[in-house]
């Protein structure tokens, strides 16, 4: 299948008071980066602990971040492109109207948010102990199984999933006495577009199925500098387990895209698993690598641009 492999982009956030009174100075500088729509695949923040990952994933309410503003294009085509309109008026229909009643569009959205730590699956929209596996049909493709798909009219249908979410997985991190930078989080949008042909004969029914991953990674940072030891290094193994497989899945799709024969590890971790669908095929990748602009992180930092470039 062809790939246009990933593309990159990288944001840094504004140097932050705590490291304005720590005397860091900004070593990095960029363009402000282009936030991007219209997306059937994936977009992944990738960076160390406290670099705008989830900034970027959610922003505020002054500067909205990705996921609302996927949010607020998507449901603004629905209202576009769906002929179910509230209220069905049909008045106004002149010529077009009339091939407008042959043909009819509407949308089915439905969200998932889930946590992945220590590569065990959790469900951030219906909190349990249970351990959810991803599984494979070809009925449904690839899924959590478990993971509750809750349907969405509107903007702030979602937007309530989204915080719901968000407000679970910090609870988790407190009881597992971690912080949750060390999960990754994937917020899934499914959208299924019915059309409905009529011709004199039949009527022709078809479903396109377009799902975007939202996908918060744990921080990047290495064990020595958070000071690991033990069970948080062990975590910390498990936590670049998948983002070692997602460096390595996204690599090979790299060489995939150049005309290369190559395997491409998806099974390797539970990310990887469950976005497989997702990274490669016809779907598009987005990396968004988030950057500290403090000199103390500079390390970090380009560690981080050299896992951008590595994916690109
Ligand atoms: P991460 O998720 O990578 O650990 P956060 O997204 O929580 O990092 O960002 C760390 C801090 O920096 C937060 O207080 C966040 O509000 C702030 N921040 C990050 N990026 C920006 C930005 N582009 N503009 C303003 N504040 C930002
Ligand atoms: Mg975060």
């Amino acid at each position: 299948m062809a790939h246009d492999g990933v593309r990159v982009a990288v944001r840094t956030r504004p140097i932050s008071k705590k490291e304005q009174q720590l005397g860091s100075k900004c070593c990095v500088v960029l363009d402000q980066a282009r936030a991007e729509d219209g997306y059937n695949g994936t977009i992944f923040a990738y960076g160390q602990t406290g670099s705008g990952k989830t900034w970027t994933m959610m922003g505020n309410d002054e500067k909205p971040g990705l996921i609302p503003q996927l949010n607020m294009n998507l449901f603004r085509m629905v209202k576009e492109m769906s002929t179910e309109k509230e209220g069905g008026g049909e008045e106004e229909k002149g010529e077009e109207g009339k091939k407008a009643e042959e043909t009819t569009i509407s949308f089915l959205i439905t969200v998932s948010y889930i946590e992945i730590y220590n590569e065990v699956i959790m469900d951030l929209l219906n909190p349990s102990d249970k351990k959810l596996l991803v599984r494979e049909s070809p009925d449904l493709g690839v899924y959590v199984q478990g993971a509750s798909l809750v349907v969405c009219k509107s903007e702030a249908d979602v937007m309530r999933l989204v915080n719901q979410g968000g407000a679970v997985r910090k609870v988790a991190a407190t009881q597992m006495n971690a912080t949750s930078s060390r999960s990754h989080s994937v917020f899934t949008i499914k959208v299924e577009k019915r059309t409905f042909e009529k011709t004199e004969e039949k009527t022709k029914e078809t479903m396109l199925t377009s799902k975007i991953n939202l996908v918060d990674l744990a921080g990047s940072e290495r064990a020595s500098k958070t000071g690991a030891s033990g069970d948080t290094l062990k975590e910390g193994a498990a936590i670049n387990k998948s983002l070692m497989a997602l460096g390595q899945v996204i690599n090979a799709l790299g060489d995939l895209a150049k005309g290369k024969n190559v395997h491409i590890p998806y099974r390797d971790s539970q990310l990887t698993r469950l976005l497989q669908e997702s990274l490669g095929g016809n779907a598009s990748t987005l990396m968004v690598a988030a950057l500290s602009p403090a000199d103390y992180n500079h390390d970090e930092t380009l560690t981080t641009l050299q896992y951008a470039r590595r994916v690109k």
